[in-house]
């Protein structure tokens, strides 16, 4: 995860600490190279400029450069400054409501949505001692609906039985009724996702989400798809308001664009992320952890 960003940065910040002093052209010299690696790893130019700006501004002062060890220090602001870029505390899914507690989970067609609505809901159930309830609401593809069906035996997580005919409005009242019923704590709700950001995909959201005033909601994000996977989410948050998203794919991204941007763009903390295809793949997004991971 982030190998290459974190190669990048690493050697760019450990010049800095060879020396025994640091002039305020050594620290621009060495943003102008974060800059670029970070452009490199597809990070938005406006996440970019704001942070090395605020590290700029942190580090060039007199006490920073007079002291024992300046670049000690400068690598100390560039975490500070990674960790809140990258959300700071770093939130969980918050379930504080009346149950069944209904959560919507968002996001295009292929971005992990329905891997990611069983291994949540395997969580909450291992973890949390949930009961959770699953409906998949994939009218259009009901290779869909068995996968989670599938994925819901494997997992030991019940799913909605599948009634033939229905809208995703239906389904959705039907599956809270049934959690209201069955005694459940959640019930996730899997929306059809959709290759590209259309009109339809976005009104059935929004014609869900009234339907069922969901508790949270998740966008399902590919991190490998960089600042595709941002705007995805701006879009998804400007037509139906998103609570946060689950960030897939980290497994395999070497550069971190998404990651670094997505919070700092969105205003959306990332809540969970997707290290696998396993369904136990899944993380809590930890800003300090991935800090640390970036910088080595
Ligand atoms: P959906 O169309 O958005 O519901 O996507 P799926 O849940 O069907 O996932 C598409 C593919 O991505 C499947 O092969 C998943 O196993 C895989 N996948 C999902 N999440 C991850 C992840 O975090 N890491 C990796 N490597 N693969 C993932």
């Amino acid at each position: 995860m982030f190998g290459t960003l974190s190669d990048r940065l690493s050697g760019i910040l450990s010049g800095l600490t060879r020396r025994g002093s640091l002039t305020e052209e050594d620290v621009n010299a060495a943003l102008r190279e974060v800059r670029r690696a970070l452009l490199e790893a597809d990070v938005a130019l406006e996440v970019v400029r704001s942070f090395t700006d605020k590290v700029r501004e942190r580090a060039v002062g007199a006490e920073v450069l007079k002291s024992v060890t300046p670049g000690q220090q400068v690598i100390k602001i560039v975490n500070d400054v990674l960790i809140e870029t990258l959300g700071g505390e770093g939130e969980s899914i918050n379930l504080d409501a009346v149950p069944p507690v209904p959560v919507l989970m968002v996001g295009l067609q292929g971005s992990g949505k329905t891997t990611s609505t069983a291994k949540i809901a395997k969580r909450l159930t291992d973890r949390n001692r949930k009961k959770v309830l699953m409906a998949s609401l994939d009218t259009r593809r009901p290779a869909a609906m068995e996968q989670l069906a599938v994925l819901g035996q494997q997992v030991g997580v019940q799913t909605l039985p599948i009634v033939a005919g229905q809208s995703a409005v239906q389904i959705a009242r039907r599956a809270i009724e049934a959690g209201r019923l069955g005694g459940f704590d959640v019930v996730m709700l899997d929306t059809a996702g959709r290759v590209t950001l259309d009109d339809t995909l976005m009104e059935e959201v929004a014609q869900v989400k009234a339907a069922t005033n969901p508790h949270e909601v998740l966008l399902v994000a590919d991190a490998l798809t960089g600042q595709d996977a941002v705007n995805t989410a701006r879009a998804f948050d400007a037509r139906v308001g998103l609570t946060g998203i689950v960030l897939t794919r980290m497994d395999g991204d070497s550069r971190g664009g998404a990651a670094l941007s997505m919070r700092a763009v969105t205003g959306k903390p990332i809540k969970l992320v997707g290290i696998g295809e396993k369904v136990d793949e899944l993380d809590d997004f930890h800003p300090s952890r991935v800090a640390n991971r970036i910088l080595g």
